[in-house]
C-alpha cells in the first residue's frame, strides 16, 4: 500500500470526461479539527454540468452501456486493486477533510471502498439470465426472457459522514450495471472523489463514465444535476428533508430515486442481557465516528431493574473516550464534521436541558488547548429524564448523543422503539434468543440487529422505512436500481 500524491491536494479540480475542470468560481474547505484551510474546490455551474452530463452520454454510446459484463467485473476488481494501492493517499484524503481518527478511516471507510467494488463485481457475475416458459390461458405457449440494460446516466449525492464508503457503495453497482455516472459529493468532503476519479483513470475506466461535479445544494451542482434533463436515475444518500427537495426536483420528469436518508435509531435493552458486552456495544453505536452515523443510536430504551447499571455504565465509557488529532493514535474520537453542525447539536443539548433532562455526562465544548480551538469539537453526550414527546428523542440530532429511557415490559418497549417517524435501523440487546428474533422482526425498520450493531454482510438489504428512505441497496437490491429490464415475449 504506497502512497504516491500525483497532484496538488490543496486545489480540487471537478472532473469531466476524464479531464480536470477548473474554470469557474471556486470554495474553501475547512478543517473540523483547527479551522485551518483544507482545500479550494472548484464549484461546477450549469456549464460544468452540462458538460458531465454529456460526457456520461457519450461514454455510454461509445460502448461502456453494452460492454460485457464479465469485463466490467474485473475492471471494479482492477478499480479495488488500485484503491489499494492507493490506500494511504485515500487516507489521508478523508483524515483532512473530516479530522476521523487514523483507524477508524482505514479500518473502515478506505478498506470498505475496496470491499465495495470487489463485492459488486461478486454480485453481477452471479446475476443469471431471467427466462420463462408460459402456457397461456387461451392455449398459446410463450418464452420470456428479461434483458437487463442500464439505466443511463446516473446522478449520485453523498453526504460527508462517511465520503468515500458510501460514494462507491454506489458508483460500484451502478458500473457493474453500465451506466456512467455524475457524482456530487458533499461541500464538506470534496477529497476523495476527486481522487478516485485518477484511480478510475489509473484502472481503465473508460472517460466519462465517472465524471465529478462539486458545489453545494440549492442553487448550485446540487440542484443543476437533479434538474437536468439529461438525467436517468437520482441516488442521494442524506437528509431527509434533502431527499424531499430531490424528489420534487425530478417530479416533473419522473426520474427513479434511490434514498438512504436519516434516521433516530433505537436500541432496547433487556434485563437479561450480557451488560458489559453490551455496554460496549452502546457505546460504539452511539459515540463512533462522533454519531454521524445514520445507523447510529440515539434512543437507548432500557429495562428498568438496569436502568441505572446501564446509565452509569455508558457514561462511564463516555468520559473514557478520547478527543484529540486525528493522527495520534490514541484518539477515539474526532470533532463533528464542522462548525455550523456543531452549532446545530449545540442547539439540541439546550433544547434537552430546556425540555427538562438531566444530563449524565457531557453537554458542552471540550477544552483541548489553543491549537483545537477553530476544530469543531463537542463532548460526548448521554441524558435521561425525557420520553418520546420531546423533540430531541424525535428528531435526528446527528452527534455523539444519547437519551436513556425506562422501559417495564417487552410490549412497551417494542411500542416506545416504533413510535417514530423514522425507520432506519434498531438494535436489541438480549440473552434470551426467540426474544431477539421475536422483537428484531418487529422493529418497523429497514435492518435490526440482535446483540451487535452495524455487522454488514454487502449481500443482504440495505436502507430503511418512513422518513429514512426509499428502496433498498446491497447485492442484487442494488442491481434492480441501477438497471432496467426489458422483457421479450416470443410466442411459440
Ligand atoms: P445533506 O442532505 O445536507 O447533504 C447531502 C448531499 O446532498 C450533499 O452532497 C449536499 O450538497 C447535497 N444537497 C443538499 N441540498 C441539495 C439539493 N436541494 N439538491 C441536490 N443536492 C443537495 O446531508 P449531510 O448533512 O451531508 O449528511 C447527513 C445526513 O445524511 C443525516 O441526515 C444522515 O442520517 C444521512 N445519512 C443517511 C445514510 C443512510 O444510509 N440512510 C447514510 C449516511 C448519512
Amino acid at each position: 500500500m504506497t502512497g504516491e500524491q500525483s497532484r496538488d491536494v490543496t486545489r480540487l479540480p471537478c472532473w469531466v470526461g476524464g479531464r480536470e475542470v477548473t474554470d469557474g468560481p471556486s470554495f474553501d474547505k475547512i478543517s473540523p479539527v483547527d479551522g485551518s484551510l483544507v482545500a479550494t474546490v472548484t464549484e461546477a455551474g450549469q456549464e460544468t454540468v452540462d458538460a458531465a452530463v454529456a460526457a456520461a452520454r457519450r461514454a455510454l454510446d461509445a460502448g461502456w452501456a453494452t460492454s460485457p459484463v464479465g469485463q466490467r467485473g474485473a475492471l471494479l476488481r482492477r478499480i479495488a486493486d488500485r484503491i489499494d494501492e492507493r490506500f494511504d493517499d485515500l487516507v489521508a484524503a478523508e483524515m483532512r477533510d473530516t479530522g476521523k481518527p487514523l483507524s477508524l478511516v482505514r479500518e473502515l471507510d478506505v478498506a470498505r471502498a475496496a470491499m465495495n467494488f470487489r463485492s459488486f463485481a461478486d454480485t453481477i457475475a452471479a446475476e443469471g439470465m431471467d427466462s420463462y416458459l408460459t402456457d397461456l390461458a387461451d392455449g398459446r405457449k410463450a418464452l420470456n426472457y428479461a434483458v437487463s440494460k442500464p439505466v443511463g446516466v446516473v446522478a449520485v449525492i453523498v453526504p460527508w459522514n462517511l465520503p468515500l464508503l458510501l460514494l462507491t457503495w454506489k458508483v460500484a453497482p451502478a458500473l457493474a450495471c453500465g451506466n456512467a455516472v455524475v457524482v456530487k459529493p458533499s461541500e464538506e468532503t470534496p477529497s476523495s472523489a476527486t481522487l478516485l476519479a485518477e484511480i478510475m483513470a489509473e484502472a481503465g475506466v473508460p472517460d466519462g463514465v465517472y465524471n465529478v461535479v462539486h458545489g453545494f445544494g440549492p442553487g448550485s451542482a446540487g440542484e443543476l444535476i437533479t434538474t437536468h434533463r439529461g438525467i436517468d436515475a437520482v441516488t442521494f444518500t442524506g437528509e431527509t428533508s434533502t431527499g424531499s427537495a430531490i424528489m420534487r426536483a425530478v417530479a416533473p420528469r419522473v426520474r427513479p430515486v434511490s434514498f438512504e436518508l436519516g434516521g433516530k435509531n433505537p436500541a432496547v435493552v433487556f434485563a437479561d442481557t450480557d451488560l458489559e458486552r453490551t455496554l460496549d456495544g452502546l457505546a460504539r453505536s452511539t459515540f463512533l465516528n462522533t454519531g454521524q452515523v445514520c445507523l447510529a443510536t440515539e434512543r437507548i430504551y432500557v429495562e428498568r431493574p438496569i436502568f441505572d447499571d446501564v446509565a452509569a455504565g455508558l457514561a462511564e465509557r463516555a468520559r473514557k473516550l478520547r478527543l484529540g488529532r486525528p493522527e495520534d493514535p490514541a484518539t477515539t474520537t474526532g470533532p463533528l464534521i464542522s462548525v455550523g453542525h456543531r452549532t446545530k447539536v449545540r442547539s439540541y443539548l439546550d433544547l434537552a436541558v430546556a425540555e427538562g433532562a438531566e444530563v449524565l455526562t457531557g453537554g458542552g465544548v471540550p477544552d483541548l488547548g489553543a491549537d483545537l480551538d477553530g476544530g469543531a469539537w463537542i463532548e460526548p453526550t448521554l441524558w435521561t429524564g425525557l420520553d418520546n414527546t420531546h423533540r430531541t428523542v424525535r428528531e435526528e440530532i446527528f452527534g455523539p448523543v444519547a437519551a436513556l429511557i425506562p422501559f417495564d415490559d417487552e410490549e412497551e418497549a417494542v411500542r416506545l422503539a416504533n413510535d417514530t417517524d423514522y425507520g432506519l435501523a434498531a438494535a436489541v440487546w438480549t440473552q434470551n434468543l426467540e426474544r431477539g428474533h421475536r422483537v428484531a422482526q418487529r422493529m418497523r425498520v429497514g435492518m435490526a440487529w440482535v446483540n451487535t450493531w452495524y455487522l454488514r454482510d454487502l449481500r443482504s438489504p440495505f436502507g430503511g422505512t418512513g422518513l429514512s428512505g426509499i428502496g433498498r441497496e446491497g447485492g442484487r437490491h442494488s442491481l434492480h436500481f441501477y438497471s432496467e429490464p426489458t422483457n421479450v415475449c416470443i410466442q411459440l
